[in-house]
């Protein structure tokens, strides 16, 4: 075994987009991760499903996971796991107590690496459209943090509010009538522009604006709490001009979409602005078939792909092959099992492009019929004639239980690109009220077939695209919520 190696990794402000190219290859890589409050659920799923995932952030007490113990965890994982991932929020090194810890690791004599990350003192400003320098505005920035480990942190304010430049405090909504009366105490104009940015990046973000007098009172109003950002300078008032973030179509939204589908439909989403919220889709397990070996000739239909895969894994261990077989007739469902086999230079006898064309075909008692425990299900539901089937799977579906099932309340739709995705939101209806919930979200689909499987599902509220494509879906929904 190669050596273990801990990667203390910045996970940037929140959006999956914002990781780095090598945070996001570790996090898919990892074996374990320990992670704080602020990492967005999202990032986790990147995970392969066998890591670990070990939260160390705040506890429900309200105590933070003590740093020794943090320590501690990542020592005894660097005994078990090759690849340990440290997650933290934004940069690692920028408050958060990633230097602490590296420094125990190097104290240790463990062997580590840190991967920097957008830093949410930097990178959240740009999604309230405040850049942190302009020229002849901002040529300088500072950052700082309301907090010390004995509590308020004292700063030089005679020192700070000399500072022509843009003032940025991190983790400072408790003190900032501390922190905007010691500025204006110590000769800072009172109408210097602040602005306080809660949930910079997420679609939770809120943005209130205002002046070092006003600025409290404006934030109380609107009830900010952490995670929040205070910038104070003249260029928070560039916000009115480039807040591009805040005025897309989607933002503020939340969909909650298949993990399956992430790779186009969340890019598709986020850039509209859009919250997105994984859910797992199921992991196919392939079965072994046993068919009855006979010198009778057989009927053989294939449902799926996984029943072609498994009749040919079937006839490599039986040591026989095409030309042998005591074929009657061979029937295929699904133009990609079709071309699958004509590939290698077989024609069915019969093909019907999907479930509802073989389900009008009467049920033939000679037949064996072979493909997942899912297509079987379906075309039983289509007509229950099939019950009677000789059926032999080729694969079934295993769920996984999604972290934090809670994300999938208050959405604002569900997508549904195909009937698989359909299926792996039924996982969750295991849990009664999780089911209502979910029925009472409106869910968009593509496709005539995800449609009928959502009525079946007894959701109320289902819109089908005009087109079944991604193109479609997104003009859909520009349609309906940009206000
Ligand atoms: N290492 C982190 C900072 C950790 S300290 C970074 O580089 O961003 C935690 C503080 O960071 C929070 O109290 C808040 O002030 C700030 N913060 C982190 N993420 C934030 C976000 N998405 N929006 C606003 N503030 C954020």
């Amino acid at each position: 075994m190669s050596q273990s190696r801990v990667f203390i990794v910045g996970a940037g402000t929140g959006r999956v987009e914002n990781l780095t190219v090598k945070a996001k290859r570790l996090i898919e890589t990892a074996d374990i991760i320990f992670y704080d409050r602020l990492i967005n659920q999202n990032i986790l799923m990147l995970a392969q499903s066998t890591c670990k995932k070990v939260y160390v952030g705040k506890e429900p007490a309200g105590h933070f996971t003590p740093q020794d113990q943090i320590i501690q965890y990542l020592k005894e994982a660097s005994q078990e796991y090759q690849t340990i991932v440290r997650l933290k929020s934004g940069d690692p090194y920028v408050f958060g107590r990633g230097g602490e810890e590296a420094m125990a690791l190097a104290q240790e004599g463990i062997s580590f690496e840190v991967v920097p990350g957008v830093t949410s003192s930097i990178g959240g400003l740009s999604y309230a459209g405040i850049p942190m320098t302009y020229r002849e505005v901002a040529l300088d920035f500072h950052v700082f943090t309301a907090r010390s480990k004995e509590g308020d942190a004292e700063h030089d304010w005679g020192a700070i509010s000399r500072l022509k430049g843009t003032l940025v405090f991190l983790m400072g909504v408790k003190n900032l009538p501390k922190i905007t009366q010691a500025l204006i105490d110590n000769g800072k104009n009172p109408a210097t522009p602040v602005a306080v940015v809660e949930w910079a990046s997420r679609s939770q973000q809120k943005l209130v604006v205002g002046t070092l007098e006003t600025i409290y009172q404006k934030s109380l109003a609107a009830t900010i709490k952490p995670p929040s950002l205070i910038v104070v300078g003249d260029v928070v008032k560039f916000n009115e001009s480039l807040n591009y973030f805040m005025n897309k179509p989607l933002f503020g939204r939340h969909f909650a979409i298949p993990q399956s589908q992430a790779q186009l439909l969340l890019p598709l989403l986020e850039d509209l602005g859009a919250e997105v919220i994984l859910f797992s889709s199921p992991t196919k397990v392939k079965a072994e078939l046993s068919l009855p070996l006979s010198d009778e000739e057989m009927d053989v239909c294939l449902l799926d792909g996984s029943a072609l895969t498994a009749f040919i894994n079937w006839m490599n261990k039986h040591q026989t092959d095409w030309r042998h077989l005591k074929l009657k007739k061979l029937t295929v469902v699904g133009e990609h099992t079709q071309s699958a086999l004509e590939s290698i230079g077989i024609h069915p006898d019969q093909y019907y492009k999907n479930f509802d064309v073989l389900s009008h075909q009467s049920m033939n008692p000679d037949q064996i019929y072979i493909g997942s425990q899912e297509s079987f299900k379906q075309l039983i539901r289509m007509n229950q004639v099939f019950e009677k089937a000789e059926f032999y799977s080729s694969s079934s579906e295993v769920f996984e239980k999604l972290e934090n099932e809670s994300s999938l309340e208050a959405l604002d739709g569900i997508i549904y690109s195909n009937t698989k995705a359909v299926r792996s939101i039924e996982q969750y209806f295991k849990d009664e009220k999780l089911k209502r919930q979910l029925q009472q979200t409106t869910a968009y689909c593509l496709g005539e077939q995800a449609y009928r499987e959502l009525n079946r599902l007894g959701f109320h509220s289902i819109i089908q695209t005009q087109e079944p494509h991604y193109q479609s879906l997104q003009a859909l929904l520009i349609q309906i919520f940009n206000k």
